[in-house]
């Protein structure tokens, strides 16, 4: 099966997934004496929880279903579906009140235990979807704010199943009860699988620090091999994965995704340039070779040899976004690929541009047949190159004649990617011929 098949066929097997609970009520629940409030409501819930009991399979990291579509594609439609499915699950008790539950459904306090299970439910998933909202705004620390999320997301699947299976009409019936219970099971298995079974899979192939090379003010390359007898990672140019630096007692142990800034062409060598921008990465600089180091993946659609009928490049990086396209770039030269590329790099300032030598080189190399733009915004006063900030207009006049053939490739903060992709748009390229790589999910 090729890639875009597999893609089609996980979207119709989720769909499939998501209407199973609700054509199997109509199979098996047919003749029901409750009104159209009540059951649109009960639709609604079962909807809903279906949905959210199946976000446990699309945050997994789960490789066969990650390499169709890419991981921050996952990752984004995990989040809209979570605010879908809380949409369903708050209007359900709306829609039951209005039917023959009555409003004292709502706020009465002579109610069931699993009724008030269902609204603590309700509650924990408001907070959910608000502190995943708005998480920067409160300044709530990505790894807190990854705890917290984890946290309520068991308890909100345990609390909402136990809610449900006791006090939902639709699983008097035996098939009903055993789907409901098989949607638990699924999305247990699939918290505890990433939790449990993909760090013990990690600490299988452990990596070792070898080496750590300052590139910049800010910026350093870690490079890795991996120990005696691991596994050596498979990936291709441009794509990122996920480490965990095991140092000295004081130094976080957290997990972070980084672009792998090596090529595969590299045997047993794999690297990640990191610039400081928070509380972990600006440690970076403390590692040291020999440090342990579990690594996760590798992920993400950003390669250039996933799309090999793409000739005629435009790599476009904002800052440390350089990293794929240095993998990139790389892997064209040790394999001769006979590719155009034009690299048009944005920094701040001089001091900030990562890899300027080791660009020069390529430059020079007969493969890829490369030619790298510089721009600067806020450039000093010896500066001959572009000046200015990069749009979609300044694209356009470097890239000449045959604009609207190129296929384009776009690397760094959220905001740059968005915001030029769709001045590209704009200027009438078609989105299949942009690829983003946005360095935040
Ligand atoms: C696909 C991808 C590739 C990346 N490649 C590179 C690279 O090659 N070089 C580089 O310097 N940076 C890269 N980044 C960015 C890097 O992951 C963040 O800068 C880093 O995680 C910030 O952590 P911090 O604790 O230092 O900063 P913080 O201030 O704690 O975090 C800054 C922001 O980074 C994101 N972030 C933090 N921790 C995580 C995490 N564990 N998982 C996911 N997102 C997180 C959050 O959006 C957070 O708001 C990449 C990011 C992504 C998503």
């Amino acid at each position: 099966m090729n890639i875009r098949s597999k893609a089609y066929f996980y979207i119709l097997l989720y769909l499939t997934a998501v209407i199973t609970p609700l054509i199997a009520v109509i199979i098996f629940n047919p003749e029901t004496e409750e009104g159209f409030f009540d059951n649109l409501g009960m639709s609604f819930a079962l909807l809903g929880f279906t949905i959210l009991s199946l976000q446990f399979i699309l945050s997994s990291r789960i490789k066969w279903f990650e390499r169709p579509f890419g991981l921050d594609i996952i990752l984004r439609f995990h989040r809209a579906m979570a605010i879908f499915a809380v949409f369903l699950l708050l209007i359900h008790p709306l829609l039951l009140s209005a039917g023959s539950r009555g409003f004292s459904l709502l706020y009465g306090l002579n109610v069931s235990p699993f009724i008030w299970t269902g609204r603590g439910v309700l509650i924990l998933l408001l907070i959910i979807i608000f502190i995943s909202m708005y998480r920067v705004t409160i300044r709530m620390d990505f790894q807190r704010w990854l705890r917290v999320h984890s946290t309520l997301a068991i308890i909100i699947l345990l609390g909402g199943f136990i809610h449900s299976f006791f006090t939902g009409m639709d699983f008097e019936k035996f098939p009903m009860k055993v789907i409901w219970i098989l949607l638990l099971a699924q999305a247990l298995f699939f918290y505890i699988y990433h939790r449990k079974f993909r760090l013990k899979r990690l600490h299988r192939s452990v990596y070792q620090v070898v080496d750590v090379v300052q590139e910049s003010h800010n910026v350093y390359t870690l490079k890795f091999q991996p120990s005696k007898g691991a596994e050596p990672l498979q990936y291709f140019p441009g794509q990122f994965h996920f480490i965990t630096l095991h140092r000295e007692e004081n130094q976080p142990v957290e997990e972070h995704p980084f672009t792998i800034s090596s090529s595969p062409s590299q045997k047993d060598i794999i690297s990640s340039t990191i610039k400081f921008s928070g509380d972990f990465t600006s440690t970076i600089h403390k590692t040291k070779p020999g440090h342990k180091v579990l690594i996760d993946g590798a992920y993400g659609r950003f390669s250039y040899t996933l799309f090999p009928d793409e000739n005629k490049l435009v790599f476009i990086a904002g800052g440390i976004g350089i990293t794929p396209f240095r993998s990139m770039l790389h892997h064209m030269r040790d394999t001769h690929a006979e590719k155009e590329v034009r690299l048009i790099y944005s920094n701040r300032t001089q001091k900030d541009i990562v890899f300027l030598e080791e660009l020069n080189e390529l430059e020079k190399e007969t493969f890829p047949n490369l030619k790298v733009t510089y721009f600067l915004s806020n450039p000093g006063e010896n500066w001959k190159g572009q000046t200015g900030k990069l749009n979609g207009e300044r694209i356009k006049e470097l890239c000449e004649s045959d604009f609207h053939s190129l296929s384009f490739y776009i690397c760094g903060p959220p905001g740059m990617t968005d915001k030029l992709a769709s001045e590209l748009q704009r200027s009438g390229i078609h989105y299949s011929q942009i690829h983003l790589e946005k360095f935040s999910f």
